[in-house]
């Protein structure tokens, strides 16, 4: 047989059915607060919201400066409550001035990284296959991957923002397994133009993406992959908007930035998760 009908044929053949998909929360906190504030905010929600669902995961994405401090909290927090980072290098180690390692990170307990945020691709110029090495070396260190795709205004408003999506998808993430893929990767469709605007994609715009995303894992790999992966949606997602965006039914959550700064706007929408 040819490699590549190899190839496919192991891609289509059917996975074990893993447990229902994960509902999550993901504060990223990007370069914002200090450190006790930080450990307060962790504290504080912790407190208040003592009990997750076997199901649902609730991540603190912070500055590298705060993980530390933040392990320290997490290490007696209820389960289900998760350390994450920013960003990450794709190199174990060696001269990579101002870098971190995933086995960095790993000391520190962090279990989750954003990768491919589209402000790391905007003013770091990441491209989809520099992110590519980034996402092999973390699966390959058993973290979760939050891999943000999403289209700027521009595409949206000549309606190319699924081959846009595709397109991110199919660069970065696409060669993994269906094994990896289901072990490893949430996706997070984050529309440019929605991120930190205060405008949010519309609840028909995100379903609309998000059962996208869906068929293309089903088309990549096979239902079972598509059926498995959270997608979650970001882009000024806040207390008020978050349970209609979560009823969705491809929407399995949310990455959060400026409202997962502040306990009482990040614990309306924990409580919103489905
Ligand atoms: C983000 O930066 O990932 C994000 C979704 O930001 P905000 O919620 O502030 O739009």
């Amino acid at each position: 047989m040819k490699k590549n009908s190899l190839l496919k044929k192991i891609l289509k053949t059917p996975l074990p059915k893993n447990n229902m998909r994960n509902k999550i929360v993901a504060g990223n906190w990007k370069m914002n607060l200090g450190i006790q504030q930080g450990a307060d905010l962790i504290k504080n929600i912790i407190e208040a919201k003592p009990q997750l669902n076997p199901h649902q995961k609730v991540i603190f994405c912070t500055p590298f400066t705060h993980l530390n401090s933040s392990s320290e909290v997490l290490k007696s927090a209820p389960s289900g409550y998760l350390l994450g980072a920013q960003n990450c290098h794709d190199q174990p180690s060696g001269a990579y001035t101002g870098e971190i390692s995933v086995d960095m990170l790993t000391e520190l307990q962090v279990s989750a990284v954003i990768i491919g945020h589209s402000e790391r691709r905007q003013y770091f110029g990441e491209s989809n296959e520099f992110l590519k090495n980034k996402v092999d070396s973390l699966v390959s260190k058993g973290k979760m991957i939050l891999f943000c795709c999403g289209e700027p205004l521009s595409i949206r408003e000549s309606d190319k923002q699924n081959e846009y999506v595709a397109r991110q998808l199919q660069e970065s993430l696409f060669h993994l397994s269906a094994e990896a893929m289901m072990n490893h990767i949430v996706i997070a469709y984050e529309p440019i133009w929605a991120i930190g605007t205060g405008v949010t994609a519309s609840t028909q715009q995100a379903q609309d993406m998000h059962a996208f995303i869906r068929s293309l894992l089903k088309e990549t790999y096979h239902e079972d992959v598509s059926k498995e992966i959270s997608i979650l949606y970001g882009g000024s997602c806040n207390a008020t908007n978050a349970a209609e965006l979560f009823a969705c039914p491809d929407v399995d959550g949310g990455l959060i930035g400026g409202a997962a700064l502040k306990a009482e706007s990040f614990l309306p929408i924990i409580s919103a998760m489905p």
